[in-house]
């Protein structure tokens, strides 16, 4: 599995392994206890990261049909598909996005919304190169459709106001440890940290429908050098793709600056939890009222 991978790759590193190391990590523990910061176990290995080995596996990726454009949710793929195999969510029918396709890496619930939060709201930054990995895996699965040529990777920029608060911006953490993790054989993918501005903070998005969440954000982002993509293909990343109204806005300023194709990768995504809950809100045509009012207070946490 993916997650039992990215998990493993978080293990202490070789030098720790051993009785010396044993010995160490059994003295760290006691003289530095911690407790996982996700479901409370006492951590006996010396991490740099305070989560548990049992918590890092459960963060799988995605699995199931999804819509092949945006990465929601399908119960019943066949249903969507149209010629060239894809499948498309109600949305993605009904309007075409402003980007090309969108991949997440796992569902925006349980340890991997701790993990995100840990990072966010805690500074935590250790947990930037786990979600990196993550992001990575994401990226991955988008980069047959890329061009040989380089694609721009674009972080979704927080309010100057927001980033000196926090310290920092956790899309560009995430994206900088992805390139990392893809190396050398990544050499197409370059980071733009400074392309993309956000001008104003945005207001919350929670209760809006998807026409007043455009609305919202017209205007809250500006390409400040149009010339680092004019011509060229776009990855934008963040950490959680909730309405996907944010990256939507993102694509659209890109585009209209010059950028051929716009591409979007984050870590998690807000997904429609069951099928069951699908029927009980009756008509499928109401996916996109009960995305909006399952998300709404992952929205707020995620500021978009
Ligand atoms: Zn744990
Ligand atoms: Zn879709």
């Amino acid at each position: 599995m993916a997650g039992a991978s990215i998990a493993s790759r978080t293990a202490r590193p070789d030098r720790f392994r051993g009785w010396a190391g044993q010995i160490a990590e059994g003295l760290f523990a006691v003289l530095f206890p911690s407790d996982c910061r996700i479901c409370g176990a006492h951590l006996v290995n010396i991490s740099r990261l305070p989560l548990c080995r049992v918590c890092l596996d459960a963060m799988h990726p995605i699995s199931g049909g999804l819509c092949t454009v945006c990465g929601e949710r399908l119960f019943s793929p066949y249903a969507f598909a149209e010629p060239g195999g894809e499948s498309r969510c109600g949305m993605c029918q009904r309007m075409e996005p402003a980007f090309a396709r969108a991949a997440a890496y796992g569902s925006y619930e349980g340890g991997l919304r701790e993990l995100i939060h840990l990072l966010k709201y805690n500074g935590v930054r250790p947990a930037a190169d786990v979600l990196g990995r993550m992001l990575a895996e994401a990226i991955t699965s988008l980069e047959p459709r890329f061009p040989a040529s380089s694609v721009a990777v674009i972080p979704v920029p927080l309010y100057r106001g927001k980033r000196r608060q926090r310290g920092f911006n956790q899309a560009d953490l995430i994206a900088r440890a992805a390139i990392k993790v893809r190396g050398i054989e990544s050499g197409r993918l370059h980071l733009c940290d400074r392309v993309l501005e956000r001008k104003r903070e945005t207001a919350s998005q929670i209760g809006l429908t998807s026409h007043q969440r455009r609305e919202n954000l017209r205007g809250a982002f500006h390409v400040v050098q149009p010339e680092a993509v004019r011509g060229l293909e776009v990855l934008v990343v963040d950490d959680v793709y909730t309405t996907g109204a944010t990256v939507s806005e993102c694509a659209r300023v890109l585009r209209r600056a010059g950028a051929t194709k716009v591409w979007v990768a984050t870590v998690a995504r807000t997904l429609k939890l069951s099928a069951q809950q699908v029927e009980i809100q009756g008509d499928p045509d109401n996916g996109e009222k009960l995305v909006d009012a399952l998300s709404a207070p992952l929205a707020r946490a995620a500021g978009g």
